[in-house]
């Protein structure tokens, strides 16, 4: 199917990055999930080796590559290991925020070190009240002065502690529509008053730091407020697009990872004298595993075209999301089944591939949130 969206240059890109990855990721893949630590400083090396900035141009470090070469390289990350990607990922999502909304002191301050991957950033949005529901948010933002005083408490957030830049999504102005009085800015780590805990442990994704974030009386200079005061409801929905494009990939590399594996265990066990793909029960997992990554990949791969194309992609990104989520779990599921009792075991990667897929049909926004966005749509016509 990759023949329908890359080009020739872009195969060879692939094989740039598969080199690249079977040096510095493949090696460290296990040792990861086992000491759920991914190392910062291949998260550096990611972002040297232009990963970071697909979606960038080079005059801020990127490559300008475009949206297709950022789900290839999604996928051929999150294939080896997707917490790598996880962990990527707020520095995709942080960067196009910047690069399309930020001013030009913003861009050469924050956006070159986070592409280049000399910074780690995270995206600072879900509250305790707030979470499918973000127009829920208590943060606030109050102008004092040139600077901003922010107070509140974020949770879940991937890279706390880890990041040095936070885009904090507040209220700045408490008194109208949350969808109009909501600002987004850039918080540096260790700024007074910002303090990061780590009170959870998670299901899957290990290595990945989440956590809570808290905001007491913070000073934040004017000069932090990516685009307009109150018009961080837009600039978020804007970045929610591209996160669903970049989770639908990640989703996309497990069930790649997931279909490999279990075509190679098939191929190689036998049960009652046969090779088990000898038999039919197997064969139809196996093609319906197949058929269920390729639409998968297809609504992935439409989404991130018509990105390219500049033509509206929310429905198509929430149709790529919901489905891929879903996917991967049913074929982590499948996997476990083909592998039998080793299946459930550390001793294979399938147990991992389960417990961060489940991952995906929550963050970034639920299925059910992703179903409600794709009805609005259809129901408009
Ligand atoms: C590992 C991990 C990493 C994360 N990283 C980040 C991050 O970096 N930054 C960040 O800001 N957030 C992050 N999140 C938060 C994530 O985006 C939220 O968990 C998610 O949006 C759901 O919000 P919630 O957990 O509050 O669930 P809730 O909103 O409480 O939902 C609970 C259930 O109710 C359903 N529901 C809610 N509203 C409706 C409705 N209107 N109709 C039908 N069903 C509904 C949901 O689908 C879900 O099944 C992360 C979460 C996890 C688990």
């Amino acid at each position: 199917m990759e023949k329908i969206f890359y080009t020739k240059k872009d195969f060879e890109y692939r094989n740039e990055i598969r080199d690249f990855l079977a040096k510095e990721l493949d090696p460290i893949k296990e040792e990861i999930n086992i000491k759920k630590e991914v190392p910062v400083e291949l998260i550096r090396k990611i972002g040297k080796k232009g990963l970071i900035g697909p979606l960038i141009p080079e005059k801020y470090n990127g490559t300008n590559k475009g949206f297709i070469s950022h789900v290839m390289i999604t996928e051929e990350i999150s294939k080896l290991n997707v917490a790598v990607s996880v962990t990527r990922t707020p520095c995709i999502l942080d960067s196009y925020t910047l690069y399309r909304f930020g001013n030009e002191f913003q861009k050469e301050k924050f956006l070159k070190k986070i592409v280049s991957g000399e910074k780690i950033a995270s995206i600072c949005v879900t509250e305790e009240e707030a979470g499918s529901n973000v127009a829920g948010i208590k943060t606030t933002a109050l102008k004092d002065g040139n600077d901003y005083i922010l107070n509140g408490t974020k949770k879940f957030i991937t890279n706390a502690g880890l990041a040095d830049y936070y885009l904090v999504w507040c209220l700045t102005d408490t008194k109208v529509n949350p969808r109009v009085g909501m600002s987004v800015f850039v918080v540096e780590k260790g700024t007074p008053g910002f303090e990061i805990e780590h009170p959870y442990g998670l299901l899957g994704l290990n290595g990945v730091v989440n956590g809570v974030l808290k905001f007491n009386n913070v000073r934040i200079p004017k000069e932090n407020l990516i685009g307009e005061e109150n018009k961080g409801y837009q600039i978020l929905m804007s970045t929610f697009n591209i996160e669903r494009i970049t989770l639908s990939s990640e989703c996309n590399g497990i069930s790649l990872a997931v279909l490999n594996d279990s075509k190679k265990y098939a191929r190689e066990r036998k049960q009652f004298e046969r090779l088990i793909t000898d038999f039919q029960l197997i064969k139809i997992k196996i093609a319906e595993m197949a058929t269920k990554m390729n639409a998968a990949r297809y609504l992935t791969y439409g989404a991130a075209k018509l990105a390219m194309l500049g033509e509206k992609f929310a429905k198509e990104a929430s149709m790529a999301k919901a489905f891929a989520s879903k996917t991967a779990v049913e074929i982590a599921l499948d996997g476990i089944q083909i592998y039998g009792g080793n299946g459930y075991t550390t001793l294979y990667p399938m147990e991992r591939y389960l417990r961060d897929a489940k991952f995906f049909q929550i963050g970034g926004g639920t299925s059910e949130i992703q179903n409600l966005i794709i009805a609005k749509e259809e129901l408009k016509k």
